[in-house]
């Protein structure tokens, strides 16, 4: 199995259209590397992609990780999808706006996992109910800590199984989920938005192999120490590490992660004590491109 990086950072990507901030500045002036909204990919042994979250990058994350590339050579005609399913998280624009790419392309049907919630809003809404109507997605409903095998675009089953887990993050317009994927006996946690870390959760971690775990903000009061905006990372529906760090640092996880991360957090610079304190902790910053394969 191969885990593939497509994006790490939060739904308004690095460095942010209106900012300029220091690591936005640093951005622009290419000492601190563009970051993707967050996205993982995963491949199993037979070939099937499934991406976690349809970020609005989606198709250049596709075109540059070369999501296609071992299905060259097996096709007919020159159509084909590069993702045989998707898995939503929560319906926040950054998670769910390259669904709509599905439209560009043939009616491949790639099945869509999400919340009754999510799939609700994606049936009420003109613009995402036209991709259902149109053959390009179909919805496929998860149920909270409920194991479910993740079929491919053409109805075949892959080699992964999804548990979905509720988690508290902003309940504006949409629930959110934590993901576990198993393949065989390996599996990994995806939990980019996430507000509150209990024992619940905890305890669903505590057996993974890898685990990709929400990292929007270091500081509950960044964004006014950088922006002086006066929301709190909690406000806002994210854990910041700052309290996240101790708890995860004791899990004995073999590669921890953090991702999604605003263009404020003092740990996009390498040189930040902040970088430092989380890497002392046992933890990375992921980049976009990242390939683990397991
Ligand atoms: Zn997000
Ligand atoms: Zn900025
Ligand atoms: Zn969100």
């Amino acid at each position: 199995m191969r885990v593939i990086v497509l994006g790490s950072a939060q739904d308004g990507g690095f460095p942010q259209w209106d900012c300029n901030c220091i690591n936005c500045r640093l951005s622009r002036s290419g000492k601190l590397n563009y970051r993707l909204r967050s996205s993982l990919a995963l491949e199993d042994d037979l070939g099937n992609i499934i991406v976690l979250d349809a970020s609005p990058d989606l198709k250049h994350q596709v075109s540059m990780m070369k999501l296609s590339y071992k299905r060259i050579g097996k096709i007919i005609s020159n159509r084909i999808s590069p993702i045989d399913a998707v898995l939503i998280t929560h319906a926040h624009w950054g998670h769910i706006m390259g669904l709509l790419e599905f439209s560009a392309g043939a009616p491949f049907k790639v099945p869509v996992y999400c919340s009754s919630y999510v799939s609700s809003i994606i049936q009420t809404s003109p613009i995402f109910k036209s991709l259902v109507d149109g053959n390009f997605i179909r919805l496929i409903e998860f149920k909270d800590s409920f194991p479910l095998e993740i079929v491919n675009y053409r109805d075949q089953k892959t080699e992964f199984v999804l548990e979905a887990f509720k988690v508290q993050h902003r309940e504006d317009i949409t629930d959110t989920y934590g993901f576990k994927i198993f393949h065989n006996d390996f599996s990994i946690a995806y939990i980019p938005d996430i507000k509150v870390l209990d024992e619940r959760i905890v305890k669903k971690l505590s057996d993974v192999d890898i685990l990709f775990f929400e990292g929007t903000f270091y500081w509950d009061d960044e964004l006014w120490r950088v922006s002086k905006i006066k929301r709190t990372s909690k406000e806002l529906g994210h854990i910041p590490i700052a309290e996240s760090l101790s708890i995860l640092s004791e899990l004995n996880i073999n590669m921890k992660y953090y991702i999604h991360f605003n263009h404020t957090n003092p740990v996009l610079r390498g040189s930040s004590d902040e970088r430092k304190n989380v890497e002392e902790a046992g933890i990375k910053v992921v980049n976009d491109g990242l390939v683990i394969d397991v």
